[in-house]
């Protein structure tokens, strides 16, 4: 469908002024457009840039993850990698050299490529939750703001007048149509097709900034593929946010984690690899990073938000608080002062008595002479936090001579500090902001429970539905839908890379009679035992489905006929040896297979099937049980 928008796309293209990729990566790009395009011309050519060259090498190790040999050469990694990725890699990377500078006074260009990258890394980590190659999600999560860089480079001043109305969602990609006649989402997704993405990763970009209007139906591999995008985009966002901007995002990242059936207990390591991996490739690529010395703790603890005190919470009247005063005078005075506020309290003569308080009434403000502020008492208080957490509200009385360290007591645990000979203004004002941050606590905490239980609850039931969506019920293998989805991307994977592929397809011999003379229950458990045999009897990176009734499908990547051939064997030959049925009724069956293999002018995977098809059939007529080359 040709859109003004399109038209607009295109205008700008064949204006030269979209960022595009220069030198070796340009070259790389041409060369795999080619018919002849190879794994060994390739490699001289990205030789020619050593940086390139070096970044390919380590993310051929990083991708090849330390189960093989390591990868040193050059050519070993182009080999591993295939001409697909090599390419992707190559796009990917000399963007980001090219473009980590711009003219648009507005456009933060090295926040824009760090967040961009971890949004990439993250893509690529949740890339088998929509079954989708990790290299292209990479390339998909990396570039899924591409657009704006790309209005950054045409209209630098414009639109650096529209970012400092720092508008968001619509109405940024409205005022974008508005002024250019194109918005990001929409340039991000024609790029990426301009540059071979498929059409699928394509559209997850057009789409994932606003969840809630993807256009295709929950469950299908295009919607997780733009949930995931979206994710991997908002784990990008909490890596890059500061230490308090960050705790706002904890709830709704939760939420989409959800959506894709992520449960909660994964999202902290998944968050941690993230960061992990983003570390080691922005030193790589000289980008800026934030470090989160804590990232646990800010996705599991309750966050303290520090915004807006509400003025009705100056409640105090509920507050339980316990005295470790040493000095029976000034106990005795303070005990005096909290009851004439209304306040009930309990003494302690040390740290162990405190903590062994906190586990019978709990009380929620300590008021701790610590002696001093000499390491003693700093340990003391650092161990009451470690015991506490952050539930107990800790003051440290004081002398006044040693308000200059208080800060130090604090470092170590104590939330706040109270001079010995301070009013009864100054307690009542300390602690009416112990109540305020822990009734704030107290809110943010149920609110992220809240959060936490219902994003558990939609894991599980979007697993559910997932799962359900692309398996065979009867089998519990992959469906046909699955199967084919699968079987294109493997495709286009081999085509690109000019790997041979294998496909074979099963059918049951005589299938019929198994239901008319043991029953049609006795011919579904036959599927089952089927089912099960081919899966064991395949490699882990053949892709096994049910065709449909009796019939079941084998894609075999990087497998040439004779290999195929092997492989259709080992099935007929496991089944020959198998009884099937029920324990009290055993009996044998055999199969028949067809094996063809990919050919550079077959069109797609459905050639393929029909090419396996037609050599099945010929495995029938030869007298069954049987495996027939095309
Ligand atoms: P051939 O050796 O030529 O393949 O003979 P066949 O009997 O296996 O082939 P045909 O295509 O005539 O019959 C296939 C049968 O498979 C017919 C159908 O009832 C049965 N079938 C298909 N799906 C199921 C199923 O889910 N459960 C059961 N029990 N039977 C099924
Ligand atoms: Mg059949
Ligand atoms: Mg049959």
């Amino acid at each position: 469908m040709v859109t003004s928008v399109t038209l607009r796309f295109e205008e700008l293209r064949s204006g030269g002024m979209l960022p595009s990729p220069h030198g070796v990566a340009q070259a790389v790009l041409e060369m795999t457009r080619r018919p002849d395009a190879s794994i060994q011309n390739i490699t001289p050519l990205v030789q020619m840039d050593p940086a390139m060259a070096g970044r390919m090498l380590r993310y051929a190790n990083a991708a090849h993850g330390g189960s093989l040999r390591h990868i040193a050469s050059l050519k070993q990694a182009v080999t591993f990698l295939g001409l697909f990725r090599v390419r992707q890699i190559a796009l990917a990377f000399s963007l980001i050299d090219q473009y980590r500078a711009g003219t648009c006074p507005s456009f933060d260009y090295a926040g824009y490529w760090t967040t961009s990258l971890a949004t990439g890394i993250a893509a690529q980590e949740l890339a088998p939750l929509a079954h989708s190659p990790p290299d292209e999600s990479f390339t998909c999560g990396l570039l899924s703001g591409i657009g704006r860089l790309a209005i950054a480079a045409v209209y630098p001043e414009q639109y650096a007048e529209l970012l400092r109305l720092e508008l968001t969602g619509n109405s940024m990609c409205n005022e974008e149509l508005t002024r250019f006649g194109i918005d990001h989402a929409t340039l991000s997704a024609e790029m990426l097709l301009g540059w071979g993405l498929p059409d699928i990763f394509a559209n997850a970009v057009r789409h994932h900034e606003q969840p809630a209007d993807i256009p295709f139906t929950p469950g299908s591999r295009a919607h997780t593929l733009t949930m995931s995008l979206y994710f991997a985009m908002r784990i990008g966002q909490l890596l890059n946010l500061d230490e308090t901007q960050r705790w706002d995002q904890v709830p709704a990242l939760y939420h989409s984690a959800a959506q894709l059936g992520i449960e909660e207990a994964d999202v902290p390591p998944l968050v941690e690899r993230v960061m992990v991996g983003w570390q080691g490739w922005a030193k790589e690529l000289k980008l800026p990073t934030r470090t989160h010395p804590d990232l646990r703790a800010l996705l599991s603890a309750p966050p303290i938000s520090m915004s807006k005190p509400d003025m009705s919470a100056l409640m105090i009247l509920s507050l339980r608080v316990v005295l470790m005063v040493r000095d029976p005078g000034r106990l005795e005075a303070l005990a005096k002062t909290l009851e004439a506020m209304g306040l009930q309290s309990e003494s302690a003569s040390d740290i162990t008595s405190i903590c062994r308080l906190l586990h019978e009434n709990t009380p929620d403000v300590a008021i701790i002479d610590v002696g001093g502020f000499g390491d003693e008492a700093i340990e003391q208080l650092r161990m009451l936090r470690d015991e506490a957490g952050n539930s107990l509200h800790c003051i440290a009385l004081i002398p006044t001579e040693a308000e200059g360290d208080a800060p130090r007591l604090m470092l170590a645990g104590a939330s706040d500090y109270l001079l010995y000979n301070a009013s009864e203004a100054a307690l009542t004002a300390r602690l009416s902001t112990a109540q305020q941050l822990l009734s704030l606590q107290g809110a943010v905490k149920a609110e992220r429970e809240l959060a936490v239980s219902t994003a558990g609850e939609w894991a599980r039931t979007n697993r559910r539905l997932l799962h359900e969506a692309l398996t065979d019920p009867l089998t519990q293998i992959p469906n046909r839908r699955y199967g084919m989805d699968r079987f294109a991307q493997e495709w286009s994977i081999a085509s690109s890379s000019d790997l041979p592929m294998a496909c074979l397809m099963l059918d049951i011999d005589h299938f019929k009679r198994v239901n008319d003379q043991r029953g049609h229950d006795v011919g579904d458990l036959v599927l089952r035992q089927v089912a099960e045999i081919v899966e064991r009897s395949c490699r882990r990176g053949d892709i096994v489905f049910r065709y449909g009734g009796e019939e079941f499908c084998v894609i075999s990547p990087s497998t040439g006929l004779r290999e195929g051939l092997n492989l259709g064997e080992r099935i007929t030959g496991a089944v020959r040896s198998s009884h099937f049925g029920k324990p009290e009724d055993r009996f044998q069956i055999t199969l028949s297979i067809g094996v063809a293999v990919r050919k550079v002018e077959m069109l797609g995977p459905d050639n393929l099937i029909s090419m396996a098809d037609g050599a099945l059939y010929a495995a029938k007529d030869n007298g069954r049980d049987r495996v027939s080359a095309a």
